[in-house]
């Protein structure tokens, strides 16, 4: 999926166009993504509760009203359930995909330089970076997953 980005006249609100997908704005789709994600790994692919939109730091009641008026989320109890799941089920395969080229590699003890990508040395087969210049998290000696974040702060904003 390739999006096409929107700006208002002001810049102030960027929206993002899948195909597919109704026209949402950018923390609405971060909501969505981060939330879709948050599902499959919880264990409930497709179910996002309260609890977890709670927990976000960010003001989530207005994003979560704006997907579900888009029709991509539905209120359930304690929660929402995510009705526009191609994405989910996307980020399922894709995630199941991950996990099995990352456990290749730790099987193997060892990743695959992949081509320089400027800054960015990526394994060829499992996609995880193995040199990186923002400091984020890299992966692990010997095939390893991905290693800590020493950057402060977590997520970025
Ligand atoms: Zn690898």
């Amino acid at each position: 999926m390739r999006p096409v980005s929107e700006s208002d006249d002001d810049g102030s609100r960027t929206f993002l166009h899948f195909d597919g997908l109704p026209v949402l704005s950018r923390s609405a789709f971060q909501l969505h993504s981060f939330a879709a994600l948050n599902s499959i790994q919880a264990g409930h692919p497709g179910f996002v509760s309260d609890d977890y939109l709670n927990a976000i730091s960010a003001e989530t009641s207005v994003t979560a009203l704006e997907l579900e008026a888009a029709g991509m989320w539905q209120r359930r109890d304690e929660g929402y359930f995510i009705v526009a799941d191609e994405m989910v089920a996307m980020m399922v395969s894709h995630n199941e995909e991950m996990d099995r080229l990352a456990a290749a590699c730790q099987t193997r003890g060892a990743h695959t330089e992949g081509e320089d990508a400027g800054a960015w040395i990526i394994c060829a087969d499992c996609g995880i970076p193995l040199v990186r210049p923002d400091g984020g998290p890299v992966a692990l000696p010997h095939g390893g997953k991905l290693g800590p974040d020493a950057r402060e702060g977590g997520v970025a904003s």
